[in-house]
């Protein structure tokens, strides 16, 4: 079973590539589950055409013996669909969230059978429970996702220092960087300057297209809406990418200076 975690600043794209990619690789033949690791609770609202009203820590709060089949949702082109949840904003803690609802999948043993599973994870609060998917485990390659904006580089640079942490004693690695375009200069040639910094590459640069807006309007991801389009032959070309890629390292992160000199360099 390939484990894959996306992580990335929020609202950076991590949730719709995420999803195009499970559509592609269902598409394809595989049993694929893809688990929102996020408070916002939406990581699958694309495949499942709606916001997941059951979420693991939802259901393990109003209910006693949870099932599988609770928590574990059908969605396009049977794609298991999976969100942790979180608490009400300003209660509780969201990473505590996310400990709960994978030890709960673990114990049910409610994804045995999957030939991938894609964990979808907020990565700009560096809380301990948002890096449970690296530290426990759960995930083997990460993949971070940026664009060429400051703020996007700076909390993919936090990211890969925690890689850098557990891949110590663990096994996790980098499995990459994945652009999500923005339009700022240069964008993709500084993406792939940064991702060599970091000691890992550009695995795509997907660029930034209306018809994933449009797609998202009509709660489907762009490879079922527009399954002609460009734009569903780029996530389908970085699918595959992500299921053959043996060049997995240990990142070796920038200071902040030299993350303001990477950007200044290209966008001055
Ligand atoms: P995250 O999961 O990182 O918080 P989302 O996947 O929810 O971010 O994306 C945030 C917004 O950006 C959404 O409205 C989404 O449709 C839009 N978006 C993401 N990628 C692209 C793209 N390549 N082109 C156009 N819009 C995009
Ligand atoms: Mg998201």
């Amino acid at each position: 079973m390939k484990k894959i975690a996306f992580y990335g600043k929020g609202g950076i794209g991590k949730s719709t590539t995420a999803a195009n990619v499970s559509a592609a690789l269902s598409e394809r033949g595989l049993q694929v589950c893809q688990i929102g690791c996020d408070p916002k609770n939406d990581s699958t609202r694309l495949l499942l055409g709606h916001i997941c009203r059951r979420t693991v820590l939802g259901m393990v709060r109003d209910k006693d013996n949870v099932t599988a089949e609770d928590i574990v949702h059908t969605g396009y082109h049977g794609i298991r669909c999976v969100e942790a949840g979180g608490p009400e904003p300003g209660v509780g803690c969201a990473g505590r969230g996310i400990i709960v609802a994978l030890e709960k999948l673990r114990t049910l043993h409610a994804l045995d059978d999957q030939d991938l599973i894609l964990y979808d994870v907020l990565g700009d609060v560096v809380c301990g429970g948002f890096a449970v998917p690296i530290r426990e485990g759960y995930a083997s390659d990460i993949y971070i996702v940026s664009s060429g904006e400051l703020m996007s580089l700076y909390a993919a640079n936090n990211i890969a220092k925690g890689v850098q942490r557990f891949a110590v004693r663990g096994g996790v690695r980098l499995g990459g960087i994945i652009g999500n375009g923005r339009n700022t200069p240069r964008e993709e040639e500084m993406l792939r300057d940064f991702a060599r910094r970091l000691h890992t590459r550009l695995v795509a640069f997907v660029p930034r297209d209306i018809v994933v807006n449009k797609a998202e309007n009509n709660r489907q991801t762009v490879l079922q809406y527009a399954p002609d389009s460009t734009q569903a032959q780029i996530y389908r070309d970085l699918a595959e990418t992500l299921l053959i890629n043996t060049d997995l390292t240990v990142p070796t992160p920038l200071s902040f200076e030299e993350l303001e000199d990477l950007v200044a360099q290209y966008g001055a």
